[in-house]
């Protein structure tokens, strides 16, 4: 039987409650017991797929090709469970789900409500979600007192009568400020509890966030005022390092409190592998600057899953990665020169037109000068249309994402560059082609030598797509002429990967391999870039290293 931790946020959102239940998941997992994360969302989009990276950061993709919240992607970082399309719902889907059933009459005839049958599709979702688990934490999103979150509440409160409440805990983040001269106030944590007990949920265990370690007198306060046991009210400090945390949880007796509540006995935890994940940090002997050269720069939630796994390679290869972000429009504006000095240049994916020129001038950028390269999704896919205008003189080459009418679309949908290449369509008619999007993890094989082959150290690799557009197999020849190396197919022969022989190191790849890299493991092609970023520092370094020595016996 699946037991629940159920993980609620009041005060304010952002708290980190994504990361508190991904380090309690490791903890628990480090104690043998089998967990998995299930994430309510309260908005009424279907799911995030459709919205901006700037409304609400990263899209993660499941491995069974879902797009779903960030905080998935927070959950498969800290645990080895895979999550899949039943770890996320939001209120849209639960919603469609509902509506779905009544309009084939499942109802019979009674008066859809949301108590109670949002709230049973609730808990029916969230059983999906939990699996076969031994404990499956649940993460409310939104903050206590919203309007949207109530029936995720309220569902959560059923499910502790349905289940027993004594198979559930109920944790609860907060805030606890620190204002003017240093004093702490319990208050909001105070108000925010009361508003959860208005609605039928005492939690049991209560993250308190700020920045300092919460004194035992404030902590023995806010027991009080909240009837959550003392040794239950823990500190949840500010942390330079998320991946400290469930060290610093377990520090406090975290796991303990979570599993005498559900009565499980479980052997004590190993938390070696996180320690060594945090040493990690601290055992770097080189450092390397790696230009992403992107268009949500200024949000960091955007590419989280990407800067998490640069800094995953970091602690694989001891190095300290350094990120400078660069708008792609600041390159098309003023030229690639803010690249020079750069050890690495990354493009990552993305979508729409804006920024585009800024991210083929980059590439050029890496190319010519020999400066390693990662190309990630539309990162391959510009890296095909550069070369194709600067090696094979295509000089009008694109994507059809991007210009509909390019006479070289080495880049198009798949129902675009075959039809194209049989002559069938005119133009026109493609306007009705829609692509479908490609999406969750999906077989490659590398080619044996290249590069690729090489860094994975595998011959058939399984990663995750989310994308429409594909590298038209009409280009395959004139590119490979030119010197392009594809060496990564899919089972039906699309390109999944490319690189350049007798470049110190240029691989591009039509997937994402971000989603799959964690702290522990790190991800091949992320080491792989670092490594060669590395090499490429050393030879920089080497080089002025040389110019400086004349000069300092010039002025011996
Ligand atoms: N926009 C491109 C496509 O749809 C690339 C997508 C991506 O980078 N994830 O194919």
């Amino acid at each position: 039987m699946t037991r629940f931790v159920f993980v609620t946020g009041g005060v304010v959102s952002s708290l980190g409650k994504g990361i508190a239940s991904a380090s309690l998941g490791a903890i628990l997992e480090g104690r043998g017991i089998k967990v998995s994360l299930v994430k309510l969302d309260p908005y009424i989009n279907v799911d995030p797929g459709t919205m901006s990276p700037f409304q609400h950061g990263e899209v993660f993709v499941t491995n069974d090709g879902a797009e779903t919240d960030l905080d998935l992607g927070h959950y498969e970082r800290f645990v080895r469970t895979t999550s899949t399309r039943n770890s996320n719902f939001t209120t849209g889907r639960i919603y469609e789900r509902v509506i779905a059933k009544e309009r084939r009459g499942d109802y019979l005839g009674a008066t859809v409500q949301v108590i109670p049958h949002i709230t049973d599709e609730i808990r029916r979702c969230i059983k999906l979600g939990a699996g076969d688990a031994d404990v499956c934490m649940v993460e409310v999103g939104g903050t206590v007192g919203d309007i949207e979150s109530l029936p995720f509440l309220e569902g959560i409160r059923q499910m502790a009568v349905e289940i027993g409440r004594h198979n559930c805990v109920f944790m609860h983040l907060t805030l606890v400020p620190i204002v003017g001269g240093g004093e702490i106030k319990t208050k909001p944590t105070q108000h925010s509890v009361k508003e959860l007990r208005s609605i039928g949920i005492q939690p049991d265990v209560l993250l308190c966030r700020s920045r300092d370690q919460l004194p035992d007198e404030q902590r023995r306060k806010i027991s009080l005022f909240t009837n959550v046991e003392e040794r239950a009210v823990i500190s949840a400090v500010d942390s330079d390092d998320i991946y400290k945390i469930p060290l610093l949880l377990h520090e406090q007796g975290l796991d303990d409190i979570v599993l005498d509540r559900l009565r499980i006995s479980a052997p004590p935890t190993d938390l070696s592998d996180w320690k060594a994940v945090v040493e990690a940090k601290f055992a770097t002997d080189a450092e390397v600057n790696v230009a992403m050269v992107g268009k949500y720069v200024q949000i960091r939630d955007s590419y989280i899953s990407l800067n998490e796994a640069l800094v995953h390679a970091g602690l694989k290869t001891h190095t300290k990665v350094k990120v400078h972000y660069v708008e792609a429009t600041d390159i098309e504006r003023d030229g690639a020169g803010c690249l020079a000095g750069m050890d690495a240049i990354l493009v990552p994916g993305g979508f729409g037109e804006r920024g585009i020129e800024g991210k083929i001038e980059a590439v050029r950028y890496a190319r010519e000068n020999s400066i390693p390269y990662l190309g990630i999704c539309l990162g391959m896919q510009v890296a095909c249309i550069e070369f194709a205008r600067h090696r094979l003189g295509l000089a009008a080459a694109n994507s059809t994402e991007f210009n509909r009418d390019t006479p070289d679309p080495v880049i198009a949908l798949i129902t675009e560059w075959r039809d194209l290449n049989h002559g069938t369509v005119t133009r026109d008619e493609r306007s009705d082609l829609g692509g479908t999007m490609r999406l969750g993890a999906q077989p490659a094989r590398l080619e044996a030598g290249s590069e690729a082959a090489r860094v994975y150290g595998a011959q058939v690799i399984r990663e995750r797509h989310r994308h429409r557009y594909e590298f038209n197999n009409t280009y395959l020849e004139p590119m490979r002429a030119a010197g392009m190396r594809f060496s990564g197919f899919s089972e039906d022969d699309l390109v999944e990967v490319i690189e350049l022989p007798g470049h110190p190191w240029f691989v591009a790849v039509q997937f994402h391999p971000e989603f799959t890299s964690t702290p522990r493991d790190s991800h091949p092609l992320f080491a792989g870039f670092i490594r060669a970023a590395r090499a490429a520092h050393a030879e920089q370094g080497a080089a002025t290293g040389t110019a400086a020595a004349p000069q300092s016996a010039a002025q011996a």
